[in-house]
């Protein structure tokens, strides 16, 4: 069976991506080949040993270094790392990093046009997505706009071999979760739909091998392909229920990323399940259920997965308020939203429990 529509709109991205182990070392050429001379490194403070490697790896296309990229993307540090792209003379970026560093040099990219290599050591996916989402004072808003899409892409699975396990997982979920809700997105294509059923079939048969041995390099490769994939479509199609609250959650009660995607997942997919079995049918198959919310349950327990929110420490007085957050501002979801409903999804998802439908 394909995936074909009757009528649909699709859009794709321009991007260069250079997929293999070892590619790492191959990025002075892709520097080049933007035209640049003067790279600027940037990672977190703990990755700050990677971009070390990385400016020596570039050799003397290495203007700078820049290793303050933080979580959120806070818009403070994004104007120092601008002020120090402007004071070294950078004409492109190298960021070597999770969602987080990604954010950094998007952000720069923003505000600077400076063409932008993103080498992923998560699975996170924003590397393939023109959104950027940044916080001033505690408070996330979130931009779409070609400027911050990266040219290229430079995936070397060796590099996430380092991640640890419960993080592997976590940030797997979090990248499935993109494709789980393309399968059912109003503005979803044909190809789009084919891009998350073979993005979740990647992490299906690749990530309990990661989990198995965590340095699989050829395991750890599928993976990474996974998540290319799994942040093309994010890039291509809106999201829905899921994604909302796990904003909700992320945003109001500081909840961690990856961790709140892995618990929220089984529910806001059982949640529309009932509304539209058939989009979701491709993923049930993938993680061999008969229901794809109850698949996903028993795929991310036993990888080790967080199944409960009060695990991350939501108080359960705070349901109350989570529900009536995430109903407000009404947005399209395959299944109508109310407020009675929402809260007993929050309420499994605190407690952990496996998703009936
Ligand atoms: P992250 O980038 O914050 O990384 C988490 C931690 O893991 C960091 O300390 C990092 O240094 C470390 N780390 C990363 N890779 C590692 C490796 N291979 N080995 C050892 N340690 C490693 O986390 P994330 O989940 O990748 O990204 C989350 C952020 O990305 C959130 O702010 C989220 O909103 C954003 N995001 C944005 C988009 C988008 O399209 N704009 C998409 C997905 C996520």
């Amino acid at each position: 069976m394909s995936y074909f529509q009757p009528n649909f709109v699709a859009k794709s991205t321009p991007v260069r991506v250079r997929f293999g182990a070892g590619t790492r070392k191959e990025i002075a050429e892709e520097i080049r080949a933007l035209g640049a001379e003067r790279a600027l490194v940037l990672s977190t403070p703990p990755q700050s040993d990677t971009a070390m490697e990385f400016a020596e790896i570039i050799g003397s296309l290495a203007a700078g270094v820049f290793t303050r990229a933080a979580m959120h993307t806070p818009v403070a540090i994004s104007e120092e790392a601008v002020a120090h792209a402007r004071e070294i003379d950078a004409d492109c970026l190298v960021a070597v990093g999770g969602g987080s560093t990604t954010g950094l040099g998007k952000a720069i990219a923003y505000r600077t046009d400076l063409p932008q290599i993103v080498v992923p050591t998560t699975y996170a996916g924003s590397e393939a997505t023109p959104i950027l989402g940044q916080t001033v004072g505690g408070r996330k808003t979130t931009l779409t706009d070609l400027k911050v899409l990266p040219e290229v892409i430079v995936y070397d699975p060796e590099l996430i071999a380092t991640l640890p396990v419960p993080m592997t997982v976590t940030s797997a979920l979090n990248a499935m979760a993109h494709a789980a809700e393309a399968l059912y997105a109003k503005d979803r294509n044909p190809l789009s739909t084919a891009l998350a059923v073979e993005g979740i079939d990647a992490f299906a048969s690749a990530l309990p091998r990661v989990v198995a041995a965590p340095e699989d390099i050829e395991a750890r490769g599928e993976t990474l392909y996974g998540a290319w994939l799994c942040g093309t479509v994010l890039g291509q199609v809106g999201m829905a229920l899921h994604h909302k609250l796990c904003h909700t959650l992320g945003g109001s009660f500081d909840l961690p990323h990856a961790e709140t995607h892995a618990i929220v997942l089984p529910h806001a997919i059982a949640f529309n399940e009932e509304a539209v079995p058939d989009h979701l049918a491709p993923l049930a198959r993938a993680l061999g259920g008969e229901s794809a919310g109850a698949a996903l349950h028993d795929f991310a327990k036993s990888m080790g997965a967080p199944t409960a929110l009060r695990d991350l420490g939501l108080d359960e007085a705070d349901l109350d308020r989570a529900a009536d957050i995430a109903i407000e501002n009404p947005y399209w979801n395959p299944r109508p939203i109310e407020r009675a409903s929402i809260r007993a999804l929050l309420q499994a998802a605190w407690e952990g429990s496996k998703p009936s439908s």
